[in-house]
């Protein structure tokens, strides 16, 4: 019975005796295939290769190539290896049938052939390819909704950790490498410690020249201050205009000197906001862990001696434990 869904279904036939194509022909005819020919192995080769098949029904005896060594051939090809082939051949011997799945083949079938089974033998071969095809087109989807899926997730965790206007680690980032680093100290018993800085007189810049104009403020210094600092350096935007930096493997002098050194380039730098020029100065608390192995703790110690710092005039670092 001729199908609607077949006729988009290419099959070779090869033989290289006419009358014995002609017989296939006339069976596969019924189910609507598509059909194409050829009386040589190389012939098969060469059509093989311009034109697409979905499956290909091979004669063994042939003159010049048989038909194993022209199946070899098709599953060497990036083309043609996924093709079926089902041998047709009168050599009904074990060793030749399994000559012919060595070679490649799916199927064999030995005549005289019956014509209904030889339709059987080919639809199944052919709805087996299809979900073969479906199989994989779903496969190559799902890998890709899967990579889409984990760059989402990438790009989302990103977020969730970013300060969406100075581009610096939120709290949530920061604090979860202060955990990692408090960890690291039980190991290695290296001090860590703390910044924090906050912008003076900050509140002037917006109440002078608008929010915007204490936005660039908070982006320019976060700028500054993280390409200041070295690259295993943690700077977050801890509050409004508070910064906070996790010194791994710094001890209270070594974050003084960076301290000192960022004060020194905020207050030396020229800032520009609409042809306004801005004096910006901050004030600078540091804290050590190996004070105090408590981390909450050791952020109030920073928050203390940058609270003193306001009181002493601001733009100034003071260290914690210096009262
Ligand atoms: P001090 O020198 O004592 O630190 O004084 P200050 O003016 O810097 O500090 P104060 O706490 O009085 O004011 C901080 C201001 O920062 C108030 C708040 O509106 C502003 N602020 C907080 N977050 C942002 C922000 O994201 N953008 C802008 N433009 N302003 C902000
Ligand atoms: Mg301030
Ligand atoms: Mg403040």
């Amino acid at each position: 019975m001729s199908d609607d869904t077949n006729k988009n279904l290419r099959i070779l036939i090869v033989d290289d005796v006419s009358i014995n194509i002609q017989v296939i022909a006339n069976i596969l005819k019924k189910d609507g295939y598509q059909m194409s020919y050829a009386q040589s192995g190389k012939a098969a080769l060469v059509k093989s290769n311009f034109q697409d098949f979905d499956l290909i029904l091979l004669d063994v005896m042939m003159p010049e190539m048989n038909g194993f060594e022209v199946c070899i051939q098709l599953k060497q090809e990036l083309k043609t290896k996924d093709i079926p082939v089902i041998f047709l051949t009168a050599k009904s011997d074990t060793e030749s049938i399994v000559r012919g799945f060595e070679a490649g083949g799916a199927d064999y079938v030995t005549k005289p052939f019956n014509g209904v089974e030889l339709l059987a033998r080919v639809k199944t071969r052919l709805d087996l390819k299809r979900s073969q095809e479906a199989l994989k087109s779903a496969y190559q989807k799902l890998k890709a909704t899967n990579e889409k899926l984990l760059k989402s997730q990438e790009k989302l965790e990103m977020v969730a950790r970013t300060d969406t206007l100075t581009k610096l680690s939120n709290r949530f980032d920061i604090i979860e490498k202060m955990e990692n680093e408090k960890i690291r100290f039980e190991r290695s018993q290296k001090p860590f410690s703390f910044i924090l800085c906050d912008i003076d007189n900050f509140k002037l810049f917006n109440d002078q020249y608008g929010h915007d104009c204490g936005d660039f403020v908070l982006v320019s210094l976060a700028e500054r201050i993280r390409s200041r600092v070295r690259k295993q350096d943690g700077v977050s935007r801890w509050g409004g205009e508070e910064f906070l930096l996790l010194l791994p493997e710094t001890d209270l002098e070594g974050g003084r000197i960076l301290a000192e050194s960022l004060r020194e380039t905020v207050s030396s730098n020229c800032y520009e906001y609409d042809e306004h020029k801005l004096e910006i100065t901050m004030t600078f608390g540091v804290s050590s862990f190996s004070q105090i192995e408590n981390i909450e703790q050791c952020i109030k110690m920073a928050d203390s001696a940058l609270y003193k710092g306001k009181s002493l005039g601001k733009n100034c670092v003071v260290l914690s434990g210096t009262d």
